[in-house]
């Protein structure tokens, strides 16, 4: 048996194709969506990721405003910006690309960005309104793996979804939003005793570490979903998630490659919080 590859990149095409329609409704009516990405310092990697998801906007006709801003940078100087940003009626979405650095206060940036305009889902009344059930703003990667799931068909309620990683940005919401859908969860951490006990019971696994080959054939049941988050640069330049993905092809029902996989439909969703925006500001 192989795995059916779960194409992140053709799902997110025929996404960004419908999404490139409601764009176009709203520029027929005046209105241009637009998102403020704020990139502090030269990580090479936060580079990429602003420089892609700046392009992504560009493809469907999102307006992007990036704020480059030096590594040394006050916290208030950021702060100020933000401020700026949330008042200023043409920007729906702010991102501040993470991580930031050791000076500057994560938690207090992320909480002075809108509520209104939290396209990454990571504000305090964002979270809130995602447990209750409510919510505005999904966090991107675990949303988009919910796209991932119902595109390809793959049952959630009732099945045992074993998520790997308990970050705030993934493992947690992805849990949560699971949960939301009738799974049972079960969440596996760096202090689990015995992960293969739960992955080898699981009918989908999410993977969210950060360390290759993590996740192999023999810990996974046949016939699961299994999806990878990990983003792992190897000494020789290329680039893999957290499963084994050769072995796990003949085990896995559903198996996301890295790249390919998840990656494309972070962005993807982000593009989807940053036009819902613009609609509900205008409702
Ligand atoms: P974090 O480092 O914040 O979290 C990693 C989690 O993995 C922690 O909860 C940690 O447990 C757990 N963990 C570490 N070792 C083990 C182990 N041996 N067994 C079980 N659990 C373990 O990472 P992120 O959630 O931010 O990212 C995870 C990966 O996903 C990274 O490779 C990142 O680059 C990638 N990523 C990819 C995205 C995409 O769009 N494709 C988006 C975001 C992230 P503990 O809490 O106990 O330490």
């Amino acid at each position: 048996m192989s795995a059916v590859l779960v194409d992140g990149k053709l799902v997110s095409q025929v996404l960004r194709d419908k999404m490139k329609c409601r764009v176009d409704a709203m520029l027929d009516r005046g209105v241009k969506p637009g998102l403020a990405v704020i990139l502090v310092g030269e990580n090479a990697a936060s580079q990429v990721y602003v420089r892609n998801k700046v392009a992504a906007c560009d493809s469907i006709g999102i307006q992007s405003t990036e704020i480059r801003l030096p590594v040394d940078v006050p916290e208030r100087v950021v702060l100020e910006n933000l401020v700026q940003l949330n008042n200023d009626p043409t920007v729906n979405g702010i991102l501040v690309q993470l991580p930031l650095p050791a000076h500057i206060n994560e938690n207090l940036i992320l909480e002075t960005i809108s509520p209104e305009k939290d396209v990454d889902g990571f504000h305090k009344v964002n979270v809130g309104a995602m447990v209750t059930g409510n919510a505005k703003f999904y966090p991107c990667t675990p949303h988009g793996i919910m796209m991932l799931l119902d595109f390809y068909g793959i049952p959630i309620e009732g099945q045992h979804a074993v998520v790997i990683g308990r970050s705030n940005i993934v493992g947690k919401p992805m849990a949560l939003m699971l949960l939301e859908k009738g799974a049972t969860v079960s969440i596996c951490t760096s202090k689990t005793a015995d992960l293969s006990m739960f992955t080898r019971q699981a009918d989908i696994v999410v993977v969210a570490v950060g360390k290759p080959n993590m996740l192999e054939a023999s810990m996974i049941k046949k016939g699961a979903a299994v999806i990878d988050v990990g983003i792992n640069r190897l000494e020789n330049g290329s680039l893999v998630g957290d499963v084994d993905y050769q072995s796990a092809l003949t085990v896995a029902g559903f198996l996301t490659p890295v790249p390919g996989g998840v990656g494309p439909m972070t962005i993807t969703m982000l593009l989807e919080n940053t036009i819902r925006s613009s609609e509900m500001s205008r409702c």
